[in-house]
Formats: C-alpha cells, sequence, structure tokens
C-alpha cells in the first residue's frame, strides 16, 4: 500500500506538469503575437517619420510657387497702374497690391516653420532610427526566446505526459477507475496534506482522520471535496 499511495502522489505530479506546461505553452503564441504588433507599430513611426521630412520638403517647394506666383500677379498689377484712369481704379489695384504682399508675408512664415520643423527632424532622425532598430532587434531576440522556450516546454510536457502514463498504467485496476472518477470532477485526484488541511479543497481534517491516514495503510478520500488524500511523511 506503502508504494502504491508514493506511486498516486508520483502521479498527481506528473499531471501537474502535464496541466502547468499546457497552460505555459497555450499563453506563448499570444506573449509572440503582442511583441510582432510592437514591432510593426514601431516600423510604422519610423516610416511616418521619414515620409514626415518628404512632405515638409514638398510643401516648402509648393509654398515657393505660391509665392512667385503672388509676385507675378503684384507685378502685372503695378504695371496696370499706369494705365487707369481714375483715383478709384488705382487704390483698387493698389489695396489688391497690398493683400498679396501680406499674403506671401503669411506664406514666408509659414516656410520658416517647414524649415524648421525638417531641420529638427533631419538631426533627430539618426537617433530615431538608431533607437527604433535597437527596439525592434530586442523584440525580436524576446521572440525566438519565446520559441525556444516554446519547444522545451513542449518536450517537457512529453516527457511528463509520458511518465504520467507509465505509471498510471502500474495502478491497480479499481484505482484507475477512481482515480479517473475524481479526475472527471475534480480535475486534481490526489492531494497532499499540509497544515493538517486538505490541499485540494483546504477542509480541516479531524486529529482522527489526520492519524487514519498517517497509518498509510489504505486509500482514504477527502470528507469534503473527495479526493485521494495522501500522508507523505516528512522524510520524502
Ligand atoms: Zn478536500
Amino acid at each position: 500500500m506503502e508504494n502504491v499511495l508514493d506511486l498516486l502522489v508520483k502521479i498527481q505530479g506528473f499531471d501537474y506538469e502535464v496541466e502547468e506546461t499546457r497552460a505555459r505553452l497555450a499563453q506563448i503564441p499570444h506573449e509572440i503575437e503582442k511583441l510582432e504588433k510592437q514591432i510593426k507599430a514601431q516600423e510604422q513611426e519610423l516610416t511616418e517619420q521619414e515620409t514626415r521630412i518628404q512632405e515638409l520638403k514638398k510643401d516648402y517647394k509648393l509654398k515657393e510657387i505660391e509665392i512667385a506666383d503672388n509676385e507675378d500677379k503684384m507685378n502685372k498689377l503695378n504695371a496696370q497702374t499706369f494705365a487707369v484712369k481714375t483715383n478709384e481704379e488705382y487704390r483698387a489695384i493698389l489695396n489688391e497690391v497690398d493683400f498679396l504682399k501680406k499674403k506671401n508675408g503669411e506664406i514666408e512664415d509659414s516656410m520658416l516653420a517647414l524649415l524648421e520643423e525638417e531641420e529638427k527632424l533631419k538631426n533627430s532622425i539618426g537617433t530615431i532610427r538608431n533607437a527604433a532598430k535597437e527596439y525592434i532587434t530586442k523584440k525580436k531576440e524576446k521572440i525566438n526566446e519565446l520559441k525556444k522556450e516554446g519547444e522545451s516546454a513542449l518536450e517537457k510536457q512529453t516527457n511528463a505526459q509520458n511518465n504520467f502514463e507509465n505509471s498510471f498504467a502500474t495502478l491497480p485496476d479499481d484505482l484507475k477507475e477512481l482515480y479517473n472518477r475524481i479526475a472527471k470532477v475534480r480535475d486534481k485526484a490526489v492531494c497532499l496534506i499540509s497544515d493538517n488541511t486538505c490541499t485540494g479543497c483546504y477542509a480541516n481534517l479531524t486529529h482522527q482522520f489526520l492519524n487514519e491516514l498517517k497509518k498509510r495503510n489504505k486509500i482514504l478520500l477527502c470528507d469534503n471535496c473527495g479526493r485521494i488524500l495522501v500522508y507523505t511523511p516528512p522524510s520524502k
């Protein structure tokens, strides 16, 4: 009976190991997916910064054209002033020239802002690029680590599963049945005792019951949860 009880504890250990690795294996793909998303977001951000420089250059060119157009218009208007017949007409042309002058001033201000932004971005793009590279490398390393962890977890799971099945096969048939019946409902079929409580349901065990368990001469079930309780002497 002692051997059977020890075997039950071992079986429970393997079962726990299988479950633990299964849970970890289920998590790993999600963690990898999250890291891949972070990499993609970082790459996208870098691309945005790089396109921004191109956009600023393009905007600047467009504004240059706009200023030249306005200057062209002003030249034409100024030429018209020699041909006007009335003061009203003259004032109207001057107003229009003033308006275009003001407008060009505003465009020049915005061009200056574009230049400043471009300059700033050009100065920092190197740092941004390096930081992004470093960030991505780290995330990729982490992905490789997780993949390796997954491989070894799978191996561990297979070993634990084999150990479980091999040990389980050596149990007497009636105990196999009992184990399966409890495991179906309670997940864990075997529990150890800690601080005079069942580690499956944390129910307190009576003194009398504990003494029975300590004899280790038969299979005993927790009164509360129905799991097989095994007392392991301190030396084990
Ligand atoms: Zn219990």
